[in-house]
């Protein structure tokens, strides 16, 4: 196995993972600071935050955590009913202003990592390779708009399914947002059942169109849900039952 990782410079910033540690997520970030500035953050007691990963505009990675310890990058969060997800995960964050587009060596160097990664963590699930944006809706909007799921898709990591058209809103009432909510929650947003379009609800639809709808998301804005999204979201589902499964989070 090709080990791209350049660099070593640990961070103090992680503790023990609760054991039996089983990794099964990788939560993606962007830092919007630069790659010195990151790493120097990171190795900053007082900042206490720190990710596994850093990977540069060029591609250049660094490791700032063992992946056997608990980095501190996803804060207050919620996947799949999991609400530590810095005890299952392991963060990577992408050198990126916040409103740009990715390079392809960081692109290229992300694929590799995550391969080797699943690798040597089978118990990481393609469902779960998700962005911060994901694991804490209407609280972080990283990896943002620009990052591009699809590319990691046709490198068969994570799930990105490819359906378009039918951009007609859906008139949400209180039976189909129960519906909606329901399986935004089973996929694994942290989306509360309440029958209403309340605020956690429309920051779940916009984080799901972040990720998987951003050529039709509106940032800073009011995003309906589609018929494309019902579509895609109805797809996602049905992958992850049939994809990358190895086992099963409890
Ligand atoms: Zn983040």
């Amino acid at each position: 196995m090709k080990n791209i990782t350049k660099d070593f410079i640990l961070s103090p910033n992680f503790n023990a993972r609760p054991k039996p540690a089983i990794i099964t997520t990788i939560v993606i970030h962007h830092t919007v600071i630069s790659y010195a500035k990151t790493i120097e953050l990171f190795q900053q007691t007082a900042s206490k935050v720190s990710a596994h990963y850093v990977i540069n505009l060029d591609g250049e990675t660094v490791q700032m955590v063992n992946t056997n310890h608990r980095a501190w990058h996803a804060g207050k969060s919620s996947w799949r009913g999991n609400t530590d997800i810095n005890s299952q995960s392991i963060g990577i964050e992408l050198v990126n202003t916040g409103v740009e587009p990715f390079t392809n060596p960081q692109i290229d160097s992300l694929i590799e990592l995550c391969k080797n990664l699943i690798a040597i963590y089978p118990t990481i699930e393609h469902r779960n390779i998700v962005g911060h944006a994901d694991v804490a809706i209407g609280r972080k909007i990283d990896p943002n708009k620009h990052f591009p799921w699809n590319k990691l898709w046709d490198a068969e990591i994570g799930i990105y399914p490819q359906i378009n058209g039918f951009h007609h809103p859906i008139p949400l009432n209180s039976r189909e947002l129960l519906h909606l909510q329901k399986r935004l929650r089973s996929y694994g947003y942290g989306t509360e059942i309440t029958g209403v379009l309340d605020k956690q609800t429309q920051s779940s639809i916009n984080a799901f169109k972040q990720h998987f709808c951003s050529h039709n998301f509106q940032e800073n804005g009011k995003n309906h849900w589609t018929e494309e999204d019902d579509k895609r979201l109805e797809e996602i589902l049905d992958l992850a039952a049939c994809r990358g499964a190895v086992t099963t989070t409890t």
